[in-house]
């Protein structure tokens, strides 16, 4: 690990976040043979936190770590989804679909140590400002101007230049990278809200809270991490909501839910986390190239994120080994157009899946509280909750989804609330 000083001042690919994307993205760049580098503005990667930390056996699989025990809090059986009046219980048919919840400081870190192990560098406590094309005098490439965030760090705080072949923007929902690419992926975001505290637990699974007056447009949770303790949170769609701001839905849940209420310790909150979950859109441009340069944009910058679950660890890391691996070929081969490879081989991993789940998401978002126990009940029969947890998954939950569509009573509550849909559909576009 290098400050801005110690620094070489040309790399093949500089990553700038430092993020499950960013990490998997240089470890992979850097395993191909392209000098690489990652920027992350923060003193420490994975912190601050801003996830509750629930992931599938496969994430963890795709993470290739393998001291779990260092960040795997629990592990998950199941999960039960509760409606205002129904309750519906999904278990893990087999430990390989089980979840796990995790801690993020942790679990980013040693994805960080992993993309060192095969050679890339990182530099701490430095802020990307800008991304410059470059001039006559420096060839084809990228000029990164990057300014210490802490004088502590005993750097100065003066803007650094670094060159770069291509910058992959790894900077999460709020892509300063993407907007200096002028690459749009999505204007839309959940917003969100989490804490920690003491929770009455009776066994290892998570608890999903669906209904319009408790997260509209999106749901809260409740996820063990110990024997006592469990984080709550939720997001909502801001635009189906009658405020933007999702804390005082927290709050309520805290002090009112029927179910919440009864088994939170009520004062025992700590670690406070804000964050938001970038929605995608149909079409997203995710590659710029131009004069033998090139930008790719990657995980929550990308808004490659689950529109169900608001998962992104999982497509993060996913979509970093593919633009990792396309970026090192662009710059080995000289020849920027092999970007154009990345967003094609994204699109087609977990495209449909998006688009799926955006479909899902926009249904969601128009259902009454009275519908949601509807759902419930369809699902909650017999044969139907056999499929789902036999072929459903938390990493591509579509299949939930279609044999939902299939259920009469599915079809006729979308069929009531199609032009809510409809609407939807043009407000969430
Ligand atoms: C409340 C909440 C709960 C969530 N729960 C889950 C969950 O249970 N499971 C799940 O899979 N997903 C969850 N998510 C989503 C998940 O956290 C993200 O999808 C994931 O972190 C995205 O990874 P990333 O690497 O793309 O971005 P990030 O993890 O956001 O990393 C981006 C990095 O870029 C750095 N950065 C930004 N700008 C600059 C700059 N200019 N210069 C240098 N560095 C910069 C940031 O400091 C940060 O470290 C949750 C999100 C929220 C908000």
């Amino acid at each position: 690990m290098r400050d801005l000083w110690g620094l070489m001042r040309e790399y093949d690919i500089v990553v700038v976040g430092g993020g499950p994307a960013g990490c998997m993205a240089a470890k992979y760049a850097a395993k191909a043979g392209a000098s690489t580098l990652i920027i992350e503005e923060h003193s420490a990667i994975g912190e601050p936190v801003q996830c509750a930390g629930l992931i599938s056996k496969r994430a963890i699989e795709e993470s290739e770590l393998k001291n779990t025990g260092s960040f795997v809090n629990c592990e998950l059986k199941g999960a039960i989804v509760h409606s205002q009046s129904r309750e519906l219980r999904i278990e893990a048919p087999s430990p390989d679909k089980r979840a796990f919840a995790i801690r993020r400081d942790i679990f980013d870190k040693e994805l960080a140590k992993a993309a060192m192990d095969e050679g890339a560098e990182l530099i701490l406590n430095s802020k990307v400002k800008h991304v410059k094309k470059g001039g006559e005098r420096e060839g084809a490439k990228l000029t990164i101007l990057a300014a210490a965030t802490t004088a502590s760090a005993g750097v100065n705080l003066e803007e650094n230049e670094i060159k770069a072949n291509v910058v992959i923007g790894a900077d999460g929902w709020r892509s300063g990278i993407a907007r200096m690419a002028g690459l749009t992926v999505t204007k839309n975001f959940l917003n969100c809200v989490q804490i920690e505290g003491q929770y009455e637990i009776h066994e290892p699974v998570a608890d999903i809270f669906v209904g319009k007056t408790i997260a509209p447009g999106f749901f809260a949770w409740v996820i063990p991490i110990g024997e006592t303790t469990a984080r709550i949170g939720l997001c909502i769609d801001k635009r189906f909501s009658p405020h933007p701001n999702p804390l005082p839905f927290l709050k309520r849940i805290l002090s009112e839910h029927p179910v919440i209420a009864k088994k939170y310790k009520f004062g025992t909150q700590s670690k406070f986390t804000a964050g938001a979950i970038p929605i995608p859109m149909e079409r997203q441009k995710t590659v710029k190239t131009e004069n033998g340069t090139g930008i790719l944009l990657v995980g929550d910058a990308a808004a490659q994120v689950k529109p169900v679950t608001g998962g992104g660890v999982y497509y993060g890391m996913k979509c970093g080994k593919i633009a990792g691996e396309a970026a090192a070929r662009a710059c080995l081969e000289r020849n920027m157009e092999l970007l154009n490879g990345y967003e094609k081989r994204w699109q087609e991993e977990i495209g449909a899946e998006m688009a799926f789940g955006l479909k899902i998401h926009r249904l969601r978002c128009v259902l009454s509280d009275k519908d949601f126990d509807r759902m419930c009940q369809a699902l909650s029969k017999y044969d139907m909750i056999q499929r789902i947890t036999n072929r459903g998954d938390m990493d591509y939950p579509s299949f939930v989804f279609r044999e939902l569509i299939k259920n009469p009573g599915i079809i006729m509550l979308m069929a009531k609330n199609i032009i809510k849909y409809l609407y939807a559909e043009r407000k969430i576009r």
